[in-house]
């Protein structure tokens, strides 16, 4: 439909106020009224505030930015060569639903030898984002209960939204572990599934083995699904990442390539879990994604090969530089993993919310994310280490002085 046609459907005293009721593109009020076609699931929740400090990036000249969560490093020399090759050797087209078998084969080995579970199907996704919509597409009916731990990555509380569920929150703070009893206390006769996110964004907290285990035995005595996103499975600094499905046969692994191999726009995943709920999933993919991109699958296969330890040890550096310059100003629980801190407003800076401290970090050219886009709290921000060491220097100045009194 035309911008013209949607205009048309706006409320007509709206298009009075807004004087120009052609042009979309204005600095637009957004219209007041939810737009008669829209369903009740789309209009239920708002554009993620992560994109609203994007836009703000892309106006802004040379901020400070620590609010982008995706590396700063490049994609692998041998994986962008294998992009090309598979796009001039004409692997331009779909490909199965499932993934194409090279990299079927290698995810396949690489999970038979990690979990020895039997019945543990891989199949190649449309992001890991994918992969969690077609999780939450296969297991949650409307009315269903899933369990989130606040804070949560930003796609969570919508995708349950989206699918007619409730997210049910379980505070974590202010160290982020999980509490057991916790848990216990929100399971009713309604959850369905566990949504879990270690090394976790925005918290960059990793849960330690004793956690994901209790957090796995639940799910399977409860016999509740346990989706487990693993995105950032390969940035750890301190202890080893433990999955749950360790423990638990029957975890669901959500995982990409996105951040391992700094190939965010490349839109390629994996999950793996049990065959029945995979198969379902493959399905689903068949009505919605289709297939991930071709040509960026022959590139995965190439960087299952690499070594990326460079980048991770580049990594506990800056999380140190970061974590260093603020101590003393700024209460954070250690970040242990993924690339981000979850520092709390200090009382200093004399800002009463956390989106009050982020506006005027923003004045100061410094681009961090405020903590209720990910939260039912708004007391702490999210700071993304994956930035030039520069950058991180010029952000610690920043908040150095944001910390401190009048
Ligand atoms: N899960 C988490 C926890 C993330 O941080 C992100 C990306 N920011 C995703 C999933 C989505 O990743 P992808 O690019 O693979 O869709």
């Amino acid at each position: 439909m035309s911008s013209l046609a949607l205009v048309a459907m706006c409320p007509k005293s709206y298009n009075a106020l807004r004087g120009n009721p052609v042009n979309f593109r204005s600095p637009a009020l957004p219209c007041p009224m939810p737009h008669p076609w829209l369903s009740a699931r789309s209009a239920a929740f708002d554009s993620s505030g992560i994109r609203k400090v994007f836009d703000l990036a892309a106006k802004m000249t040379d901020p400070i930015n620590l609010s982008i969560g995706q590396p700063d490093f490049d994609v692998p020399e041998g994986a962008r060569k294998a992009l090309v090759a598979a796009v001039n050797s004409r692997k331009n087209g779909y490909s199965q639903t499932q993934g194409i078998a090279p990299l079927l084969e290698k995810l396949q080995a690489q999970v038979v030898a990690e979990f020895k579970h039997t019945n543990r199907k891989v199949f190649v996704t449309s992001g890991t984002s994918g992969g969690l919509l077609l999780a939450m597409m296969a297991l949650v009916n409307p009315g269903d209960e899933v369990i989130l731990f606040d804070p949560y990555f930003v796609t969570y509380e919508p995708l349950v939204k989206l699918m007619g569920g409730r997210a049910v929150l379980i505070d974590t703070y202010p160290n982020f572990s999980i509490d057991l009893d916790r848990v216990r206390a929100a399971i009713t006769s309604r959850t369905k599934a566990i949504l879990f996110n270690s090394p976790a964004n925005p918290t960059g907290k990793v849960n330690s083995p004793a956690e994901v285990k209790g957090l796995a035995k639940l799910a399977a005595e409860r016999n509740l699904a346990l989706i487990s996103d693993e995105i950032y499975s390969r940035f750890y600094y301190d202890n080893s990442f433990v999955s749950p499905a360790k423990f638990n046969d029957h975890t669901i692994v959500i995982d990409g390539f996105s951040k391992s191999y700094a190939m965010t726009g490349w839109r390629v995943g994996f999950a793996h879990g049990p065959a029945a709920v995979i198969d379902e999933m493959i399905k689903l993919q068949q009505y919605t994604f289709v297939c991930a991109p071709q040509p960026a699958q022959w590139a995965c296969v190439a960087a299952l090969g690499l070594n990326m330890q460079s980048h991770i040890d580049a990594y506990r550096f800056k999380r140190d530089m970061l974590v260093q310059g603020l101590s003393g100003l700024y209460e954070i629980a250690q970040p242990e993993g993924a690339f981000y801190a979850f520092p709390k407003v200090p009382q200093s800076s004399g800002a009463a919310t956390a989106s009050e401290f982020v506006e005027r970090a923003i004045e100061n050219q410094l681009l961090v994310i405020p903590g209720k886009i990910f939260s039912s709290r708004d007391t702490h921000f999210r700071i993304s280490y994956a930035a030039e060491n520069s950058t991180i220097e010029r952000g610690i100045e920043v908040l150095r002085k944001l910390a401190k009194p009048k």
